[in-house]
């Protein structure tokens, strides 16, 4: 109805139904009431978190998303525990990343480990500045972190590799 403006998770898909979705969702609201012209929100670049024990953190489509909407993606994965400091943790996981194949656009990246709500906004930034692998495989990620793991998996898919196998 006009005048009538719904937030959070009165909303229908594509809406979330998360925390943040609402807060960007309302801000939406107040500067539309505000007289400004805000930007939608882009809900394929937000992140989805699973705070389980290990956690997931998941940005962008999954592969077989890819795939029914057309895609043929190139997948890489690769285990934390390739790393020191996923030895050190001990606990598992993997980082999983869907791009367009040819070292075109990131598609989606998905994470599960410890923690690894704390890796998926790199992630929200590559996908939702429509970043290529090469684009990411040129910044070096900082040892001993987790963080590598994402910087080793654009460095296999822009062709290069350091710990993968
Ligand atoms: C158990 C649980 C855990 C969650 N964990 C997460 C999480 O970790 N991360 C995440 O992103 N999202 C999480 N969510 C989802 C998130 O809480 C919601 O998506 C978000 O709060 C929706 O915001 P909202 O403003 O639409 O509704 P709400 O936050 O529910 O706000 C609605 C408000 O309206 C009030 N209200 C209701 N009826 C009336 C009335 N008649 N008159 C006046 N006031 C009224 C309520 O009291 C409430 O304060 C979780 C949800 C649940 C239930």
């Amino acid at each position: 109805m006009p005048g009538i403006h719904v937030v959070g998770d009165l909303l229908p898909p594509p809406s979330l139904g998360l925390a943040h979705t609402s807060f960007a969702e309302g801000q939406v609201v107040a500067e539309t009431l505000a007289g400004l012209r805000p930007t939608p929100v882009d809900y394929t670049a937000v992140p989805r978190v699973t705070y389980s024990s290990p956690q997931t953190a998941t940005v962008g489509l999954t592969e077989a998303q890819a795939r029914a909407l057309g895609h043929e993606p190139a997948v890489r994965a690769m285990p934390l525990t390739a790393l020191a400091k996923g030895m050190v943790h001990g606990r598992g996981g993997m980082v999983k990343v869907v791009a367009e194949a040819g070292g075109g656009r990131v598609l989606g990246v998905h994470l599960v480990g410890p923690q690894v709500s704390e890796l998926i906004a790199e992630a929200q930034l590559i996908v939702g500045w429509d970043a290529e692998p090469a684009d990411v495989a040129r910044h070096v990620h900082p040892h001993p972190t987790l963080s590598e793991a994402v910087g080793e998996v654009f460095l296999t898919l822009a062709g290069r590799r350091l710990h993968q196998r």
